[in-house]
């Protein structure tokens, strides 16, 4: 082994090593600032093993250099402003974003080596083989990922509306045919025959467009999961494409983390994934869900002033945050109210379900940003038990999350899901703006319960009106 493969070696083993610690400890709140901070290193260190490696090569001309320092940093720019520019509850479609262009990452460089082969490649038959079945995989799921990611991005923004014909029975026919053209192609292409190539392109990109645009609101970022979990796929069939163990690894993780990630939010939702993918938009359900369930007949509503009276005389409180306080962007404030009732001797935590607001971990991270406790923060299983021995809950733009229906409806498109059961506390509290729904789009019954009042207002600003009054009333977080 030279200098240079050793060094190389060297960096891959670091990259990988620290790529696995960053996944790993993605998984708790408190690690996975630092854990993200991990994997980037990672994933610098992994372009500088290839640039190295490239340096020692005499294949590389001067204005391919060109086009890879050029690259990076427009790459590198953009990656910065996107990353600082968006907002929290828009994050589903960055994610889909960035797996679209992983998908076209490891399709162009399928793609490259298909029209320009390797050198490297011993022309033993085996080796060809793998070859080319990596260069089909990772243009057939690259295909795939980027295509389906572009239109859940465009979904998510409200651009691309499901047209009618693609929530009928049609759409599994045109994905049939679709599929049966890519295997075609596949099999075409494994056995020598480039021209499949083409075909096999045009396939799969139209596959990935009719997955996913028959798919509806609520299931979308779980499919946005499942297309990173493919990214990663396509990423190692890339890896095994140009030989590179790094890419490998790095893709394999990204896949098998995906996965688990889509199986935890299907689990949230009480769905299974055959039903997110073919169960075609939560459109029809949600439609079926609002005839005739939509009027509320016990609807009571109070004033700030009220809530914080109640709040001022509760020992134990509960705080219930949900996608409408990311949008108001009311955790600061809502910060400053807790402080003051903690100040006032009043137990305050906070009950974390799995998938409050638009993504996994939204409401973590939204907390975190205000500097909440993280031992005050509880999952829904821990806290679940305790509504009943809790005095005031606060339910601060959340909806579906505590919906009743879902655990006492057979009939409800929520049933099964697991929800907060807030219900059982003596007082609850609902912070919204009007009687929307939620995104399900479906009534909830916990606002026609004897003992829920509802607060209507911008989340931000009934807080910032509830700190008043509880200054008012001698609270304040402030000594
Ligand atoms: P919901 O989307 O069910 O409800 C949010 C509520 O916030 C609305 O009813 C809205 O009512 C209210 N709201 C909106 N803006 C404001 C504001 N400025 N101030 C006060 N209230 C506001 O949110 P949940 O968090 O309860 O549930 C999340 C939903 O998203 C679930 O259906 C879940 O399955 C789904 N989902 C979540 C995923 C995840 O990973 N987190 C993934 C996939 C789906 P109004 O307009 O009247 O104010």
């Amino acid at each position: 082994m030279t200098f240079s493969e050793i060094l190389k070696f060297s960096i891959d083993l670091l990259a990988v090593f620290l790529l696995a610690l960053g996944i790993k400890g993605l998984s708790k709140v408190r690690s996975a600032r630092d854990a993200n901070r991990l994997a980037a290193i990672a994933m610098s260190l992994a372009v500088v093993g290839v640039l190295l490696d490239s340096l020692g090569s005499s294949g590389i001309s001067f204005n391919a250099w060109i086009w890879i320092i050029a690259g990076s940093l427009v790459g590198t720019l953009l990656g910065a402003v996107v990353a600082r520019r968006v907002a929290m509850t828009a994050m589903p479609e960055t994610v889909a974003l960035f797996n679209g262009c992983g998908g076209m990452s490891s399709l162009l460089v399928a793609l490259a080596v298909a029209i320009f082969p390797l050198s490297n490649s011993n022309g033993e038959l085996s080796s060809v083989l793998v070859e080319r079945i990596s260069i089909v995989i990772s243009v057939f799921v690259g295909s795939i990922t980027f295509t389906g990611s572009m239109v859940a991005m465009a979904k998510l923004q409200g651009w691309l509306p499901t047209p009618a014909w693609m929530q009928s029975k049609v759409r599994h026919f045109i994905n049939i045919a679709l599929g049966v053209v890519s295997l075609i192609s596949i099999s075409s292409l494994v056995s020598g025959d480039e021209r499949g190539l083409l075909l096999l392109i045009v396939g799969s990109a139209l596959l990935g467009i009719g997955v996913t645009l028959p798919i509806g609101g609520a299931d979308m970022p779980v499919v946005i999961s499942l297309l990173n979990s493919y990214s990663g796929v396509a990423a190692a069939a890339a890896g095994f494409v140009v030989g590179s163990q790094l890419l490998i690894v790095a893709g394999a993780m990204v896949g098998a983390a995906g996965l688990i990630l889509t199986q935890v939010m299907c689990n949230g939702m009480n769905r299974s994934l055959i039903s997110v993918l073919f169960g075609g938009a939560l459109g029809s359900i949600t439609a079926e869900g609002l005839s005739g369930s939509a009027e509320y007949i016990n609807i009571t509503s109070c004033s700030v002033e009220e809530c914080a009276l109640t709040l001022e005389a509760a020992e134990r409180v509960v705080i219930v945050p949900g996608y409408g306080l990311a949008v108001a962007q009311a955790q600061h404030t809502l910060r400053e109210v807790t402080r003051a009732l903690e100040a006032n001797g009043v137990e305050v935590s906070y009950a974390i379900h799995p998938v409050a607001g638009r993504m996994p971990g939204h409401m973590n991270v939204l907390l975190a940003e205000a500097d909440v406790p993280y031992d005050q923060l509880k999952e829904m299983d821990i806290v679940n038990p305790e509504f009943p021995a809790t005095d005031v809950v606060l339910v601060l733009g959340a909806n579906d999350v505590v919906n009743p229906q879902a655990k006492n409806d057979p009939s409800s498109p929520l049933y099964g899901m697991p929800v907060l059961d807030v219900q059982e506390a003596r007082t609850v509290f609902v912070v919204k703006r009007g009687m929307s729904a939620g995104y399900s789009g479906i009534k909830n019954d916990l606002f026609d319960l004897a003992n829920t009042s509802m607060v209507f207002g911008d989340a931000k600003k009934v807080l910032g009106d509830l700190l008043v009054e509880l200054k008012e009333l001698g609270i304040s977080g402030k000594n």
